[in-house]
């Protein structure tokens, strides 16, 4: 394959491109608005930062932070600190950022819309213009408002979270998040080098975008941001099921998908840079390697399983409940109260600790009540009693 055209230039996009370029193919990346503001909250865990360096060791603008404050339905707040800040990057930033990289490996980057993909003969086509291209493999990093499916499904309402918020012209230092009534999302507001994103998400099966617009504005209005002014933002988010992650085709022959069209976010805080990021690099280095083909099971590998673990637990996270009180609740209660908890969750937070190995933290370190709190919102399954044996063994 020597010529790849990747639809569009965001995190995904431009890591594919960067590891396509640096392998010696000819990338042509297309993005209608190349570097922009992005309606995003930019914050990067420990888990993207120590898997690119890079994103902490560059002079670029952005914002390190420590420290959590997290409150309840019902106004019960909780602080974390964190072992491992969170970078918070304004996307217009981030994205100009990778791109560079991208261009500096080789990559061809065009601000143009591609209006159309073809994929049905061998040789893919795509058209920019009005005019059709032909080239070799087609990348699409096009994110969540992706309409190009080339033997793909679209995402449906249950898979997609609405977003909406503000750059709100302010400073602060630490992150908060707010949790709400019967509500399956949450309330953000990450401090960026000189403003905050402010931003809501709920689940868009269950939630209308009035109710979203409401919620914000009371959270801002009890804690002193002034919106005013400041400029609104809305977006989707994917938000994958298990069937999503398990049954959605991302690869056909001649394409692929990686970042937010392939649906790679966590449905349960909403985290899709980093995995934007790896998916970009794994399906760059995949097609490089001539074998496209081993794509899904390098995520599988790396990420995906982490991924449907967060979308088996989504719901009663959110909607579930723990002695009479709602789980999220609980858990701000536990925060205050806990230390061992606090670490647990700070852990998380950074992603230093996956969901999949919390099983053996939580029966080894926490005691009684927390340990059935935690067992429960994950749901822990019992061990599977050994098959029966039906023919009886001959003697
Ligand atoms: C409100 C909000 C807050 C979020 N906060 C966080 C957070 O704090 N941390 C986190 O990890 N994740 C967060 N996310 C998720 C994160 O923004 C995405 O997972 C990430 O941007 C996905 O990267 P991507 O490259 O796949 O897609 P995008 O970043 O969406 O990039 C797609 C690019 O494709 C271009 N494009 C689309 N169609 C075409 C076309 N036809 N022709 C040419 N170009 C095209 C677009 O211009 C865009 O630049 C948030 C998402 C939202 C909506």
């Amino acid at each position: 394959m020597d010529e790849i055209v990747i639809i569009g230039g965001g995190p995904s996009g431009a890591m594919c491109g960067e590891q396509l370029a640096r392998a010696g193919h000819a990338v042509n990346i297309f993005d209608e608005h190349l570097a922009w503001e992005k309606p995003c909250g930019g914050g990067l865990t420990y888990k993207a930062t120590e898997h690119f360096p890079f994103l902490l060791d560059n002079p670029h603008p952005k914002k390190l932070v420590r420290h959590v404050e997290i409150i309840s339905a019902e106004n019960q707040r909780a602080k974390l600190d964190l072992k491992h800040p969170i970078v918070i990057y304004s996307r217009r930033v981030l994205n100009g950022f990778l791109l560079d990289r991208a261009r500096e490996a080789g990559c061809e980057v065009h601000h143009r819309r591609v209006q159309q993909i073809d994929t049905s003969s061998d040789k893919p086509r795509y058209c920019v213009e009005g005019e059709w291209h032909n080239v070799d493999f087609v990348v699409l990093a096009s994110g969540a408002r992706n309409q190009m499916l080339p033997g793909t499904r679209a995402l449906s309402a249950d898979e997609l979270e609405m977003t909406q918020g503000y750059f709100v012209p302010q400073s602060a230092e630490e992150i908060i998040i707010k949790f709400l009534p019967e509500f399956e999302g949450y309330i953000w507001s990450f401090p960026r080098a000189d403003h905050i994103s402010l931003g809501i998400c709920g689940s868009m099966a269950s939630h209308t975008s009035t109710e979203l617009r409401s919620h914000l504005h009371s959270f801002a209005a009890a804690e002193k941001f002034a919106t005013e002014n400041a400029k609104f933002y809305s977006h989707v988010l994917p938000s994958p099921q298990v069937r999503t992650l398990a049954d959605r085709a991302v690869i056909g022959r001649n394409w692929a998908m990686c970042g937010d069209a392939a649906a790679w976010v966590d449905p349960l805080t909403g985290e899709g840079l980093f995995y934007a990021m790896r998916s970009g690099e794994l399906l760059g280095r995949s097609i490089a390697e001539g074998c496209p083909e081993l794509y899904p099971s390098r995520v599988r590998a790396s990420f995906s399983l982490e991924l449907e673990f967060a979308a088996r637990i989504v719901r009663r996270f959110y909607r579930g409940s723990f002695l009479g009180c709602s789980v999220t609740t609980r858990m701000v209660q536990f925060l205050q109260r806990n230390a061992v908890f606090r670490q647990l969750l700070s852990d998380l937070f950074c992603g230093t600790q996956d969901y999949s190995s919390l099983k053996q933290r939580v029966l080894g370190h926490l005691g009684g009540t927390l340990s059935q709190f935690v067992t429960s919102v994950l749901n822990f399954e019992k061990p599977t009693p050994k098959l029966r044996r039906t023919v009886p063994a001959a003697d």
